[in-house]
């Protein structure tokens, strides 16, 4: 059985992979396995030295790596080619940052000590920097890996083994592919010890009660549905360009977009000129068109999911005052809405689209309370003077940002709260979930 991926701009096949039977996927684990005692005898800065010099490897291929990426997931080429570099350059980083937290202080008690064998399981949306994130301190923590990316993207995903393998040992780090059904038996196998997961609730739901079983350990960065509080001392031109960019960046398809957004009504109508006027210059187009700044939606399923949820809203009331329809059935036109409502499924879910959703709010309060009730907790962003740290401080996010992004700099974690997430990467703390801490006396 074949996987086909193919260019979601143009449908043309760019490769076809074999999926991988249960019979290959638990050859493939027990080879981990056989790997993971002598990976794991490996002292940790020499893992790391090994593992930068793996991710150095990739920089000769980093322009035919990030080609394959935007072909095969859609993204314009400037924004593939900052991911592969990012992802080479936090390759390196998060491996000695990683060594150094797994590393025992002189005379501590504390040791950290491999897992075992860790499934790592990633998403289309960032498909080299989601898998990096994950397989970097899985394998300096002397875990062998056994790795499923998206079956949206499984070329690029191969290539980055293949290249990343011309420095590892062989066996440290594996590669299957297939749907959700090789991820289950991955996380079925009683010689998995680590599921390191990113993607969406409801698939980390189902991990986390079959890997029960066996009472896996878990590191699981799930779906966001975030909010922007736009505040009436905000300034209005910089949060509506950060509105629009933030609500269309990687055509909506990234985990910590704004998806809603809850505006004073003393500025609402002045923020929503503003975003309407920044939102008409943006133009749809494939990954190596200049001039494009919004890619291609991933899937069909996936550009059904976001035309339901449009619909859905505008049942309900809400209008839409830019764009709001597929484009040659394979875009999502730029999209503002206002009158975004608490029964619209586009305030309750994740929309994972370019759409910019806009509430006017009466107060303060109601905007918190309406920023907070949802079961996801990722990431949350306010524009504000006077009261903005207020605010922030009763926000239910594991990172928020303060008249910027969310998302911390150097080795910060990279954390979801309620629902969006069970434990974490990055920081000394995360990079220790992926390790055994051990107590010897
Ligand atoms: P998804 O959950 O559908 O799939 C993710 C991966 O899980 C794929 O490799 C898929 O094949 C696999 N999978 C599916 N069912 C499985 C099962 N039962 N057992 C094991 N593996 C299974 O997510 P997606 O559509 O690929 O990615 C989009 C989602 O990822 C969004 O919800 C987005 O918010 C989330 N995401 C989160 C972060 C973060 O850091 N929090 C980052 C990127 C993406």
């Amino acid at each position: 059985m074949h996987l086909s991926s193919y260019d979601p701009s143009n449908g043309e096949l760019l490769g076809e992979l074999d999926i991988s039977s249960l019979e290959n996927t638990k050859q493939i684990i027990n080879l981990a396995k056989q790997t993971s005692y002598s990976w794991k005898q490996v002292p940790v800065n020499t893992r790391a030295a090994i593992i930068d010099r793996a991710f150095k490897g990739l920089i000769p291929y980093q322009e035919e790596l990030a080609k394959l990426l935007c072909r095969e997931m859609g993204k314009k080429f400037d924004r593939g080619l900052s991911e592969v570099r990012g992802a080479i350059f936090s390759g390196s980083h998060y491996a000695s940052e990683a060594a150094k937290a797994l590393t025992p202080e002189k005379n501590s008690h504390i040791q950290y000590r491999a897992l075992g064998v860790c499934a790592v399981i990633s998403p289309w949306n960032y498909p080299v920097a989601m898998a990096v994130n994950l397989l970097v301190p899985a394998l300096v923590a002397g875990n062998t890996v056994v790795f499923k990316p998206s079956e949206e993207t499984p070329v690029v995903a191969e290539r980055l083994v293949a290249i990343l393998n011309k420095e590892l040992p062989n066996g440290v780090l594996n590669i299957v592919h297939g749907d959700g059904k090789v991820g289950n038996d991955l996380v079925e196998s009683k010689d998995i010890n680590l599921v390191a997961f990113t993607g969406s609730l409801a698939v980390g739901k189902q991990i986390m009660k079959t890997a029960s079983v066996n009472l896996k350990r878990l590191v699981m960065e799930l779906g966001g549905n975030d909010p922007m509080i736009v505040l009436s001392d905000a300034d209005i031109n910089n949060a509506a360009y950060f509105a629009v960019a933030s609500s269309f960046e990687n055509s909506g398809q990234m985990c910590t977009s704004t998806e809603r957004i809850y505006v004073a009504k003393e500025i609402a109508d002045d923020f929503i000129k503003r975003v309407k006027e920044v939102a008409m210059q943006y133009q749809m187009g494939p990954w190596n068109e200049p001039t494009s700044q919004l890619s291609p939606i991933v899937s069909r399923k996936q550009l059904d999911k976001i035309s339901k949820q449009v619909e859905d809203a505008v049942d309900k009331g809400a209008s839409i005052i830019v764009g709001g329809d597929t484009y040659q059935g394979r875009y999502f036109q730029p999209t503002v809405l206002i009158g975004l409502q608490q029964n619209m499924q586009m305030e309750q879910d994740e929309t994972f689209g370019p759409v910019v959703a806009i509430a006017t709010v009466d107060s303060i309060d109601e905007a918190i309370m309406r920023a907070n009730d949802s079961v996801y907790g990722l990431g949350a962003v306010v524009f504000g003077q006077q009261h903005a740290q207020s605010v922030a401080a009763q926000l239910d996010a594991g990172m928020i940002g303060i008249n910027k992004g969310p998302g911390g700099t150097g080795d910060s974690p990279w954390v979801g709260a309620k629902q969006s997430g069970y434990g974490f990467h990055g920081s000394p703390d995360g990079h220790r979930l992926f390790a055994q801490v051990t107590v010897v006396e």
